[in-house]
């Protein structure tokens, strides 16, 4: 089981007990791998005191300073929301996402993402998700506790792992998948190309990348079909410059 593949990443957390009580729903599922994007407090002894023995979690926690630097070599994100937005990402139920997290991490490490406490996940930041899990709550009051968002998806991983193990199906794939810091890259070049086409209006570009980014993330590339795409934009550049 890849389950050291799977990382938990929390954007911005503020409590550091939830923090810690993620911590202990992590352990308890044999998740280890957890990332702090800019947490507000940490190390904090409210947080050991939630782990409650599993502050070996804790302690082994990545502390980042940006979300690029948390998911760089990360070939699958999966974000995590409350409420659907206006744009809709494509979304999975829990049991499907974990599933996918499961088979992804096979090849590489994979993220379920978190938002902070109050705000969630910024869009900018769902931009960066390959599919976004909801978890089926009361409309009129469907916002978990942080750590108890994460006990349920930690739990569907477990699960799903579990089963993985009595199946073992193995996708084949020819090339590396790409990383999040590859795709961010392209999506960099590829804003760059549309706006000296004149296909991108930089006045307004938000909705048309966010649904390119959309489109890109769907089609889960490897590292040789990256490289054709950037040679295309290199090549339309390139040729833009001939004429
Ligand atoms: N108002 C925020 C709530 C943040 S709760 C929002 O609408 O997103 C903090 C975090 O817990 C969320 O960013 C998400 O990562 C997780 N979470 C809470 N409730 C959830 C739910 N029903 N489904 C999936 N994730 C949830």
């Amino acid at each position: 089981m890849a389950l050291s593949n799977i990382r938990i990443v929390l954007v911005r957390p503020t409590h550091p007990g939830n923090v810690g009580a993620t911590a202990r729903a992590m352990k308890n599922m044999s998740l280890r791998s957890l990332y702090l994007v800019e947490p507000e407090k940490f190390p904090s002894p409210e947080a050991t005191d939630r782990a409650v023995g599993a502050d070996d979690v804790l302690q082994g926690a990545v502390i980042c300073a940006s979300l690029d630097e948390a998911l760089k070599d990360c070939h699958l994100v999966i974000g995590t929301s409350a409420r659907m937005r206006r744009i809709e990402w494509p979304t999975l139920d829990p049991a499907a996402g974990a599933n996918r997290l499961v088979q992804g991490a096979q090849h590489g490490p994979v993220a379920f993402l978190f938002g902070q406490e109050r705000t969630g996940l910024l869009n900018s930041e769902l931009d960066r998700c390959h599919f976004v899990v909801t978890i089926p709550a009361d409309p009129s009051y469907s916002s978990l506790n942080l750590a108890s968002a994460v006990q349920i998806l930690a739990y569907e991983i477990y699960r799903a792992a579990l089963a993985e193990k009595l199946e073992t199906v193995r996708e084949p794939r020819e090339g590396r998948p790409a990383s999040d810091a590859d795709m961010q890259r392209f999506y960099q070049h590829l804003e760059e190309v549309l706006q000296q086409i004149g296909f991108l209006d930089p006045a307004n570009p938000r909705f048309l990348m966010r649904r390119l980014m959309r489109l890109f993330n769907r089609a889960g590339l490897d590292d040789n079909e990256m490289n054709i795409l950037r040679g295309i934009l290199t090549a339309t550049q390139q040729g833009r410059h001939k004429t």
